[in-house]
């Protein structure tokens, strides 16, 4: 295990002045410092009561030709290299306040964000860094061409190849991603856009602020810009600070190797959605717990601490205590409002048996995770056996859930006989089979 890495923000607030490249328009882009666990947000100062857009994947609008992100009908747009510079420099939380819909283009590279971030100074804050590190390989592909896979590594690398129409400009870049790494050899690559691709734009007048100054434009063989390619393979590096800038928006750092084949905002994205899916899958698995000392019992918001689970797959209102070392019992009241109760069954609601054994089974490793000492084990539900539905359960009813552990072999395995009660009779039991497994 690596050491822990703490988290970072601005030290102070800096910015710069420039063109945005849709409308043209004039824009002033700050970033501020943040606290722990903030993340990156948008600003739009120039609207009224000066909306935040939270920068994760979830609030992604649009992928062609550059990533806009929003909530509600407040949009930002074009944010890849701005995130791609504060990810890649090592900022954790800021606030990346704006008075436009998107930043200034600048030399449509990352350099001049490298440059506001350097100015501004990076503080560690007393947190550790949240890091999702690659167990399986993730693999997404697109239907014109384009291919990302990400695999475990102990590093933060990525490893593109980029080729154009025809195959014109086949470039490959493969580095380790580290803040000294992105100012060099990355920062500085900037956009380059296909004439075919952009002439319809600029007959629309779709990129008002687009000019020479912040693009290279590659015509047939021919490449346009205003000063000579900063690197042979400056497009493949330049789609490398892109795909860093998209993969911010998963929220957390990767560890792990990204392959990446032609890749674009859309294939980007759609990894950075896979990640954040498979990080909530692990994260489920392996929640930090915190029990309050003795056998007292624990209310809603101290079971939601030591349970993955959220509504409607919450089988526990509230723990109502411990009794000694092998029993617990849990409580929960069933309304009306369960969104079961819609399909089972319409006219005569009963409470699905498999969900009497869910709340077992929480009810029981709520137990069982009070019992683990190490907290690097976690349990798992492996099976039930002898399960008996005896009553119907109504809405209405106060489900009383009893978990006594009867076995607990070597220190692998366990089991426990749960048991639901209603108005003192039992409606449900069985015996749940739990095994530990090292996270
Ligand atoms: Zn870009």
């Amino acid at each position: 295990m690596a050491a822990t890495e703490l988290q970072h923000t601005l030290a102070k607030s800096a910015g710069l002045t420039g063109t945005a490249l849709h409308t043209g328009e004039k824009v002033t882009l700050r970033l501020l410092p943040a606290p722990i666990d903030h993340g990156i947000k948008f600003k739009r100062k120039d609207l009224a009561d000066e909306p935040t857009i939270d920068a994760n994947i979830g609030n992604l609008k649009t992928v062609e030709r550059a990533t806009t992100i929003g909530e509600g009908a407040v949009r930002v747009h074009t944010v890849e290299h701005v995130l791609s510079a504060l990810s890649a420099m090592g900022v954790d939380n800021a606030i990346v306040e704006m008075d436009a819909n998107e930043p200034p283009i600048g030399d449509g590279s990352a350099a001049p964000y490298v440059e506001v971030i350097k100015k501004a100074g990076t503080l560690a804050q007393e947190a550790s860094r949240r890091f999702f590190d690659v167990r399986d390989p993730i693999h997404i592909e697109s239907k014109n061409g384009s291919l990302v896979v990400l695999l475990p590594d102990p590093k933060f690398r990525i490893s593109c190849t980029q080729a154009g129409p025809n195959n014109r400009f086949t470039q490959f870049y493969s580095a380790e991603i580290t803040p000294s790494v992105f100012e060099r050899e990355i920062a500085p690559a900037r956009t380059f856009v296909y004439y075919e691709d952009v002439q319809p734009l600029m007959e629309k007048n779709l990129i008002k602020g687009g000019s020479l100054e912040n693009a290279i434009v590659v015509r047939g063989e021919a490449v346009l810009s205003k000063e000579p390619l900063r690197f042979a393979d400056e497009f493949a590096r330049h789609k490398v600070l892109d795909i860093i800038g998209d993969l911010a928006l998963v929220g957390t750092r990767v560890r792990g190797h990204i392959i990446a084949v032609r890749p674009g905002h859309g294939v980007n994205a759609e990894l950075a959605r896979a990640i954040v899916k498979e990080h909530a899958k692990i994260a489920a698995l392996s929640v930090p717990r915190s029990f309050p000392p003795g056998e007292g019992g624990l209310d809603i918001a101290q079971v939601m601490e030591i349970l993955p689970h959220r509504f409607p797959f919450l089988m526990v209102d509230r723990i109502l205590g411990f009794e000694g070392e092998t029993k617990c019992t849990g409580l929960k009241t069933v309304t009306i409002n369960e969104p079961y109760f819609e399909g089972h069954f319409p006219g005569h609601p009963v409470m699905p048996g498999v969900l009497q054994v869910e709340a077992m089974a929480q009810v029981a490793s709520i137990l069982l995770m009070k019992l683990a000492k190490s907290a690097s084990r976690i349990g798992y539900f492996m099976s039930a056996d002898e399960v008996k539905f005896r009553k119907p359960v109504f809405p209405g009813d106060t489900l009383f859930i009893h978990a006594e552990l009867i076995k607990a072999r070597s220190n692998r395995l366990a089991k426990a006989h749960c048991s639901c009660v209603v108005n003192d009779a039992v409606v449900s039991e069985g015996d749940l089979m739990f095994t530990f497994l090292d996270k």
